[in-house]
């Protein structure tokens, strides 16, 4: 079936994936590790058309498509696959006093069909990780990537195809129509990255089926740069999070703030890490991603009037490029930083106390990230103490999201839930709870009129 929108009988595929999950075709752990293996197997051998279909949506160079998209969700599964039959073996826990003679298990279970709906930026990674630990974890997918990435969005729906019967994994193509359409209907989870806008539109529509989700979602993230940093290192780990995909990423350094006394040399050393990147020409550089559509461009363009340009600035909209470019002398009432960037534009903000920083972070909504970049123990344990936030990096950006060893999520406005290795299974698996309850005695004390109940219950529960 081609799931284009107008021709979807959304009704009819759940239908199919309900009754595919209770065939039990999905239980053995045998099976889904099969699958995965499976799938792995075919990404490798699709590299090639990945990248191509990377390159045509965003411009992404190779060492990127690899580094952030496919090398990520190779990772993902082989460290899942290696984890699976531990984490999804039933485990006994112990009983209480009052339950003596019984046996307490938590079995996990797979939800049923889950929703999976996918945001552009990483249009492969954010689509296919997910779907691993739905797979891993039992659950059949239903899988909505974005319309703004259509060479990735299609070759997903073929590459999933020859991995998974359709009734398993289902791709739905389209644009908000197809969402709010497929969100009409009851899953038993949804996952769904992207905006925090359509993250509450999302959770509106999943609380009138009461189904559980995910929201993993954006927002400004600050970046730190303290006096006792190492102002090189910084420039470079700072440039290479921020310009990463032009800058559209959702743990990418939203602004800067900077301590002062080395704001000077930080932007120097800055302009010479993009300049080492990117040559003295960007908006040429065969390797500099654009921006995903003129909407999306014209939009960052107008950043470009706040504060004052202190390196890049230009764009091309034939190309859909724009220039890395910093902005200096930044006020928070700039339309630059009422919202999320998402675009190859770093504002500046100096500070001379972090609690001035603090204080500025605490005002604004949970970030998603937080980068610090200081070598003294004591700040970064005070930032991290003081400050809430999704997940970040010290000393370096990014770095965080790219470990299965490390939960990944939003907490407040930035989402909810986390995935990523041991998460992702346990995100998409409900744990069951089962008390298996002895015959061989029964306690009178618990029934009704039986002798001194009341004492022997107050003796065992307090
Ligand atoms: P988006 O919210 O516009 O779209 C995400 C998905 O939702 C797409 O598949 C889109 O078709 C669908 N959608 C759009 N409008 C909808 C509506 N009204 N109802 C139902 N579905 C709808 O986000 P985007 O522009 O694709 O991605 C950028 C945003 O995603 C940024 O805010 C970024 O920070 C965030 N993001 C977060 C993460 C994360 O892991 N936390 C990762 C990537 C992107």
């Amino acid at each position: 079936m081609n799931n284009k929108a107008a021709e979807l009988d959304i009704h009819e595929l759940l239908t199919r994936h309900k009754l595919y999950y209770d065939s039990g075709r999905t239980r053995s752990i045998r099976d889904r590790l099969v699958l995965l293996a499976r799938l792995r197997e075919v990404l490798q051998s699709r590299e090639a058309e990945i990248m191509a279909a990377l390159r045509q949506d965003l411009n992404k160079s190779e060492l990127e498509s690899y580094s952030t998209e496919i090398g990520i969700v190779l990772e993902e599964i082989r460290h899942i696959s290696r984890r699976l039959t531990r984490w999804a073996r039933p485990r006994k826990v112990r009983t209480a006093l009052t339950h003596i003679g019984s046996k307490g298990m938590i079995v996990p279970e797979p939800y049923g069909t889950v929703l999976i709906i996918a945001p552009w930026n990483y249009p492969f990674q954010l689509a296919i990780s997910p779907l691993v630990g739905a797979i891993a974890a039992g659950n059949t997918v239903v899988l909505k990537p974005s319309e703004l990435s259509p060479a990735v969005s299609d070759l997903l729906r073929r590459i999933l195809a020859e991995v998974f019967p359709e009734d398993y994994v289902a791709v739905v193509e389209g644009g908000v129509e197809v969402s709010t359409e497929l969100l009409r209907h009851k899953f038993d989870y949804i996952f769904f990255t992207g905006s925090v806008n359509v993250g509450r539109i999302v959770m509106e529509a999943a609380a009138k089926q009461l189904t559980p989700v995910t929201l993993e979602l954006g927002g400004k993230s600050p970046c730190i740069v303290h006096k006792d940093a190492d102002i090189a290192l910084a420039a470079r780990r700072i440039v290479f999070g921020k310009f990463t995909n032009a800058g559209q990423t959702c743990v990418a350094p939203d602004y800067l703030w900077v301590h002062r006394d080395v704001k000077e040399e930080l932007l120097q050393e800055m302009g010479r890490a993009v300049r080492g990147f990117y040559g003295e020409d960007p908006i040429s550089h065969p390797d500099y991603g654009r921006v995903v559509s003129r909407r999306h461009f014209d939009r960052l363009v107008m950043f470009l009037q706040d504060g004052q340009t202190v390196l890049g600035g230009r764009s091309d909209v034939e190309t859909l490029k724009i220039e890395p470019t910093i902005l200096d002398q930044v006020t928070w009432d700039m339309p630059v930083m009422k919202e999320e960037i998402f675009g190859p534009v770093f504002p500046v903000l100096e500070y001379e106390q972090l609690d001035e920083v603090i204080e500025g972070v605490r005002n604004h909504p949970k970030p998603l990230a937080l980068y610090l970049f200081s070598q003294a123990e004591s700040v970064q344990k005070h930032v991290i103490e003081s400050l809430s936030f999704g997940g970040g990096t010290i000393n370096d950006t990014l770095m965080h999201l790219a470990t299965p060893y490390l939960p990944f999520g939003g907490v407040g406005d930035s989402g909810m839930g986390s995935y990523h290795g041991s998460e992702s299974f346990k995100t998409f698996t409900h744990e069951k709870s089962v008390l298996i309850q002895t015959t061989r005695f029964d306690f009178p004390f618990r029934y009704p009129s039986s002798k001194n109940a009341l004492r022997i219950l107050k003796k065992l529960m307090k």
